[in-house]
């Protein structure tokens, strides 16, 4: 079977986030932009992947077509063994551009629509093809945007609860809001603060000291810069919470550095920018190997959602899919990955990521 083409999908949905601020915020995101890519093989069969696209689609739609389509066109397409090697010799092929961001965003989405291939062509779902499947369905948390004003924060908690979510993360700087998260929800719902890299150490460590009576499980990302590990795990040390981080950590190598500094109670690979589901298995080995929990990060609602949910659903942990809180315009798989009232998301049992994008939908919000 050889890859006969790729395409790139640029597809905006507008969304409703409630009072959530994330609006005004410098990257001003008013609509999810998705960034798919179509691979179409000889024999009829099609991958589908996903690159990580908020504010940058159309730098990762151009690094699909420029970078990624050149070196992976009329080659063969390898099955699940194969895979690791094939993706390997790309990432070599690429380093010049740098081993983070963009090229490994569109590394990434070519990654997940090879192992949909693989799936598919031994016809049976991408959890099969990875390994056997321990929870049929996922538990989500209600990822939160950015609110900031601590009575909306709570109600947006409340309403995230009566719809069925069991855990809550917030986006949020300050402790008023996560104190008045916990008293909405009460002690029993896991509550998560992700604060995407705004502190150096010490008002990380200060911020965590201020927050432990709210009891978070973890402060996602607290300090600046982001590959800081050894100041990170500082914080973790000094301020007595778990901490999580690796939306913004690509590839294993990166994650080794991490979980070795010993700066993660919790790791956060994002399978549409970490290099893909290959990079992703290796981090979930890593991680095991080093009694660190696995928080993917999947605020999106693409291809990559589908692989998060297979890949989640490979482990027996209590661990959440993370789902972006937030009113969609439409969905590109009908409805089929929707959180339930019991707040779980079932995964997918078809070939492959096991659901077909709804092309009328993608038609309807096509940008490119
Ligand atoms: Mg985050």
């Amino acid at each position: 079977m050889l890859i006969r083409d790729i395409r790139a999908h640029h597809i905006r949905i507008p969304y409703d986030a409630g009072v959530a601020s994330f609006k005004q915020g410098a990257s001003a995101i008013s609509a999810l932009d998705i960034v798919m890519i179509e691979v179409t093989t000889d024999t009829g069969l099609t991958g589908w992947g996903d690159a990580f696209s908020y504010v940058c689609p159309r730098t990762s739609f151009a690094a699909i077509n420029e970078m990624i389509a050149p070196q992976a066109k009329g080659q063969q397409v390898p099955d699940a063994e194969g895979i690791p090697a094939f993706m390997e010799q790309i990432q070599r092929n690429l380093h010049l551009f740098g081993r983070y961001g963009i090229t490994m965003f569109a590394i990434s989405a070519l990654d997940i629509a090879l192992w949909d291939l693989a799936a598919r062509a031994k016809g049976v779902p991408l959890h099969k093809l990875l390994g056997a499947q321990k929870r049929p369905k996922i538990p989500a948390y209600a990822s939160l945007m950015r609110i900031g004003n601590p009575d909306f924060v709570a109600k947006d908690c409340e309403t995230a609860l009566s719809l069925g979510y069991r855990a809550i993360k917030l986006h949020e700087t300050t402790s008023p809001p996560v104190f008045a998260a916990r008293k909405a929800i009460g002690d029993n719902i896991p509550l998560m603060v992700d604060m995407n890299c705004p502190m150096d150490g010490a008002a990380a460590t200060a911020f965590a000291h201020e927050c432990r009576e709210a009891t978070p499980l973890f402060l996602e990302e607290p300090i600046w810069p982001p590959e800081d590990f050894a100041t990170l795990a500082e914080v973790r040390k000094a301020g007595g919470l778990g901490v999580a981080a690796g939306e913004n950590a690509c590839t294993a190598y990166q994650f080794r550095q991490m979980m070795d500094a010993g700066a993660v109670s919790h790791a956060q690979p994002s399978v549409t920018k970490v290099g893909g589901i290959t990079e992703y298995l290796k981090v979930a080995a890593l991680a095991d190997e080093r009694g660190v929990r696995l928080a993917p990060h999947s605020p999106y609602f693409g291809p990559g959602f589908l692989a998060t949910l297979h890949l989640m659903s490979l482990r027996d942990d209590s661990g959440f899919i993370e789902v972006f809180y937030m009113k969609r315009e439409a969905s590109l798989w009908g409805g089929h990955v929707d959180v339930d009232s019991s707040g779980n998301v079932a995964v997918p049992d078809g070939p492959g990521l096991g659901i077909e994008p709804d092309r009328d939908v993608m038609e309807r919000y096509r940008v490119a």
